[in-house]
């Protein structure tokens, strides 16, 4: 027997999961499928060491779909500040609010308090439909659309699959979609740290030699680090003592956040650059990571892939209420197009900003440092850049823009 919904989304990630809500939300049969039945309580601690800097963008699609106010019963921390410098040199740049008519610049949440709240909201949508543990094993075009088959043999159709499983997305790979991109030979190790000083509700990243440090505010004091190194050093700093991994820690903070008192588990994750050589195929479209793979120094990744998930629906919601194809060509088209340039661009970005870190002649560090401080004084610039990370753009969908005013009052007349 073959179950029928009309949109399928493969992956129940943050990704994935805030699609199938904005879609199930708009009226349509949706299946959400994972390898994987998440997680939806825990002990108060330890902190999962998968944390995200979540964008106001972002804010405002989960506010929309009912999901945040349940990410902060469960626990977010907003930052107001951001402060970034350069190591090997004297260049910073300070971001706070006071461009902006926002309380903070955003929220460093825990991956798995945004999976959580997305699958309760589900749990409560008659047209959603969660499916854990499933893996799809095959995917074929059918008579009325596109079909997956599990392993074990169960399968279900749908107008339109959404292949939202990932970076190493096999769902891509059955649909024969290839993607370009490289290996950064970069690892971001990942830890819950507790420090001498207060986080100071404020986003820190030190740029060293071989990639930046970032310390992440949490909402118990503690801080979460994403420490970019070369893959051979964070295998070695993995492995080192406690101890030891402290004191090297707190050499590369160079002091900003005091001591380093503990740590809990370390991980790391192989960093790539990644495109998919198209989003969409006859009733396919990819979202988030299985889209696009960037590098994680401004913590962005998950925030494009929550935009990707807010466009298709718009775009799917308009085709049902149009009384068209709900995988039409041009719904389809449109997406690939309103999205695909969008994330290249920050992908790319983030690409030129590590490029620009790793360079090590002292002339280049001069005038890189000399670029940091002359940004840093102007707020032209600085409003951009600040409105660019918190996800405010032009073109954004629509569950993406419900925030306060219009862009104009939120960062004054230039922008
Ligand atoms: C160190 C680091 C720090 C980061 N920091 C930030 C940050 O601060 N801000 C930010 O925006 N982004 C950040 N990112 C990026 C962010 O983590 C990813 O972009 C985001 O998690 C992608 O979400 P996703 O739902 O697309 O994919 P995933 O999170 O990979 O989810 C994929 C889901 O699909 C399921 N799945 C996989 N394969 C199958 C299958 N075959 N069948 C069924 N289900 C399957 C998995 O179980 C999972 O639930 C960071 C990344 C790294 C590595």
């Amino acid at each position: 027997m073959t179950e029928r919904f009309e949109v399928i989304v493969v992956g129940g990630g943050i990704v994935g999961a805030t699609a199938a809500c904005a879609l199930a939300q708009g009226g349509l049969t949706v299946a959400l499928l994972d390898a994987r039945t998440p997680e939806r309580d825990w002990p108060k601690t330890p902190k999962d060491i998968r944390v995200s800097a979540l964008t106001k963008a972002s804010e405002n699609i989960l506010t929309a779909l009912g999901v945040w106010a349940g990410m902060v019963q469960r626990g977010v921390c907003a930052y107001r500040d951001m402060r970034v410098f350069d190591a090997r040199a004297d260049g910073a740049l300070h971001f706070d609010t006071a461009n902006t008519v926002f309380p903070e610049l955003g929220h460093i949440v825990e991956n798995r308090v945004t999976v959580a709240a997305l699958w309760d909201v589900l749990a409560t949508l008659p047209t959603a439909t969660c499916i854990t543990p499933a893996q799809v094993a095959q995917t074929d075009i059918s008579g009325n659309g596109r079909s997956v088959t599990l392993t074990g043999g169960r399968r279900l159709e749908a107008d339109l699959v959404i292949a939202a499983d990932g970076r190493d997305s096999a769902l891509r790979a059955l649909t024969g979609i290839g993607v370009s991109g490289w290996e950064y030979h970069q690892d971001g190790l990942v830890a819950t740290v507790q420090t001498e000083h207060s986080h100071q509700v404020t986003a820190w990243q030190r740029f060293l030699k071989q990639g930046p440090l970032a310390f992440l505010p949490l909402d118990d004091g503690s801080c979460s680090i994403v420490w970019t190194l070369s893959t051979a050093t964070a295998k070695t700093y993995l492995a080192l003592e406690k101890q030891d991994f402290l004191k090297t820690l707190e050499q590369a903070s160079g002091g900003i956040l005091g001591k380093m008192l503990t740590v809990g588990p370390r991980a790391a994750f192989p960093l790539r650059f990644q495109y998919a050589k198209r989003y969409t195929a006859e009733h396919f479209a990819l979202i988030g990571d299985a889209a696009h793979a960037m590098h994680p120094l401004a913590g962005q990744g998950a925030n494009a892939g929550l935009l990707d998930a807010a466009a298709l629906a718009e775009l799917v919601i308009a085709a049902k209420t149009a009384g068209r194809p709900l995988a039409g060509k041009q719904y389809l088209r449109k997406y690939e197009r309103w999205r695909k340039g969008d994330n290249l661009m920050m992908q790319a970005s983030m690409d030129l900003v590590n490029k620009t870190y790793r360079v090590s002649a002292p002339k280049f560090i001069r005038l890189r440092s000399v670029g940091m401080n002359w940004i840093d004084h102007s707020i032209r610039i600085k409003t951009y850049l600040n409105r660019y990370a918190m996800g405010l753009r032009d073109d954004l969908p629509k569950l993406a823009g419900t925030g306060t005013g219009t862009q104009q009052e939120r960062f004054g007349e230039d922008f």
